[in-house]
């Protein structure tokens, strides 16, 4: 492989962040190719013994076995991490499994978390059923309200875990306050930025330690491939998730990989369309319905924190209706354009009932404290021409008697 620019930090660094998404992490083979390059290879092979002695060793940079590294991955990592602000970064099979990972390779039995009550469906049940199974505590709470995220914090306390915007009820996470909280008490932040990407939303910047991605949303962005990042510090890659994904194994395919690779040359430009999307949307919506739940719309009550945090609204939001889930049910039914999926960050425009799909198995309770009632409905706002969004609404709202 031939070290291009792309592969030297101390340019990549210096470059926009435009650049970056295009040429961050490039590393070309000896043919020089202009797209970067699919190496779906299990494993290496090595001119010698002494070669494999010394990469085992940590002597020697370069290719072992695709669990530890894969050239197609790295660049990946690298430029993940370069668009990030982050030291370093290491993919994951699926969004669960980056959040699997971030928690369970700082965490052991005695440990204390407290979560974002609004959250992932799957996040949700990390913090409900698995770690407090494997003797870790969990404490969930309203993610909006900074002295809920003092008053949990116990003497065991390691990590606060949370999204901003939450999915699917848009609640926003104050991360200069809570990241400095965290701090402040030696406790590690893990924030999932799925929703947003570094392209609308760095949490690094805010103080966050660690972001883990769903890289299957935005990052992709065209609804093709589930694969997942965790970014930090390279002292806490290295000595805390380096040594757990490397041997319990939730690595990303290379396939998957340069996948989203191509996605990150285009999330700019497709993050602030479906942003402004998603505002023109929106603002036809908060007409018709009676909930609007959009960070981007002055209705929002954490419409300033939110626009403070983030660049531009990000492309999903929520609203609810009266009518409960047969209301809910008939709207997602009439419509005609828009596709009824639980799928987000796609470039076409899905709407879900996640009470019925995405949040199904917490149950009436948790999903009622968490603000995920019978009427929400979540949509994705995709690259559509907006007015034909609105026109599919106006018709299938007119279908539910709205
Ligand atoms: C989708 C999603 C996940 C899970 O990601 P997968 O790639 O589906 O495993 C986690 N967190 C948030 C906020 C998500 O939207």
């Amino acid at each position: 492989m031939k070290k291009t620019t792309g592969q030297n930090r101390e340019i990549t660094k210096l470059w926009r962040p435009a650049t970056q998404a295009v040429r961050g992490g490039t590393w070309r083979s000896e043919h020089g190719e202009t797209s970067e390059a699919l190496f779906l290879s299990s494993g290496f092979t090595y001119d010698d013994a002494e070669t494999v002695a010394a990469r085992f060793a940590g002597e020697q940079d370069g290719m072992t076995y695709s669990r530890l590294q894969n050239p197609t991955v790295q660049m990946l990592e690298e430029r993940i991490a370069l668009m990030e602000g982050a030291e370093a970064c290491r993919a994951q099979a699926t969004g669960m499994a980056a959040m699997t990972t971030a928690l369970l390779c700082q965490l052991q039995m005695g440990d204390h978390v407290v979560a974002a009550r609004a959250a992932f469906g799957s996040c949700r049940w990390l913090t409900d059923n698995l770690l407090p199974k494997w003797g870790i505590s969990t404490t969930t709470i309203d993610s909006r309200d900074n002295d809920a995220w003092k008053a949990a914090i116990q003497p065991n306390t390691k990590v606060f875990f949370f999204e901003t915007p939450a999915n699917p009820t848009m609640d926003i996470v104050d991360m200069a306050y809570v990241c400095g909280l965290a701090k402040e008490h030696g406790i590690t932040t893990v924030v999932d930025n799925a929703f947003a990407t570094s392209v609308l939303q760095r949490p690094m910047d805010f103080g966050a330690d660690v972001v883990a991605y769903s890289a299957t949303k935005l990052m992709d962005g065209q609804g093709r491939v589930l694969a997942g990042a965790v970014c930090g510090s390279q002292q806490w890659i290295d000595d805390v998730l380096l040594p757990f994904q490397r041997n319990t194994g939730p690595n990303l395919s290379p396939f998957n990989a340069w996948v989203v690779h191509k996605g990150l040359e285009t999330l700019e430009l497709r993050a602030m369309r479906q942003s402004e999307n998603a505002l023109v949307v929106g603002k036809f919506l908060e007409g018709r319905v009676p909930h609007m739940m959009h960070p981007g719309l002055e209705s929002h009550p954490q419409h300033a924190l939110a626009m403070q945090q983030m660049k531009a609204c990000g492309p999903i939001f929520a609203f609810s209706v009266d009518g409960g889930r047969k209301q809910a049910h008939a709207l997602l039914n009439g419509l005609k354009l828009i596709d009824i999926s639980n799928n987000i960050g796609d470039a076409r425009s899905l709407m879900c009932h996640p009470a019925s799909s995405t949040h199904h198995s917490m149950g009436p309770e948790a999903r009622e404290a968490m603000g995920v009632g019978e009427g929400l409905i979540r949509i994705n706002v995709g690259l559509e021409d907006p007015a034909d969004l609105i026109e599919d609404l106006d018709q299938a709202l007119k279908a539910a008697g709205l």
